[in-house]
């Protein structure tokens, strides 16, 4: 069933598992076998305090507000939203730190101009795993469709 209740659990969820990786992301297996992550920390690979989330709930949170606020999947109002992250640092705890080539590059193609189904990449090296990292909200989407 979907309440505001399941929504929000869903998405605190992803933050929360989302910041526990952002200290240790690209460690090796072998670095998690010795340093297993058991809590929340700070700082590591990019710098950042103990509970901030990366580009992957921002990313969530946008698409989530663009489709709370028009009810529909609205391509170029998510757009919209993710040019307002990379811009002016929105959906974010603190600010950009990380985004990675293939998302950057389809938002610098909105910039362009580009319609939003057709500002990714589409080479073999541009078919990265960020958008299952973001795919929560088109679980509900589907549901609620
Ligand atoms: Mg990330």
């Amino acid at each position: 069933m979907i309440t505001l209740k399941n929504v929000k659990s869903a998405l605190l969820g992803l933050a929360t598992a989302d910041a526990l990786g952002v200290p240790v992301e690209f460690k090796s297996r072998n670095y998690f076998k010795k340093m297993p992550v058991k809590t929340m920390q700070g700082y590591g690979t990019y710098h950042q305090p103990a509970g901030t989330w990366s580009d992957d709930t921002t990313m969530t949170i946008a698409t989530m507000e663009s489709i709370a606020r028009k009810k529909v999947l609205d391509y170029t109002d998510i757009m919209i939203n993710f040019a307002k992250w990379y811009k002016d640092d929105e959906f974010t705890v603190d600010g950009l730190f990380d985004i990675g080539n293939t998302t950057g590059s389809a938002i610098k193609n909105f910039f362009r101009g580009n319609a939003p189904l057709t500002c990714g990449l589409k080479g073999e090296h541009s078919i990265g795993n960020g958008s299952l990292m973001r795919i929560l909200p088109m679980a509900f989407y589907q549901k609620a469709a």
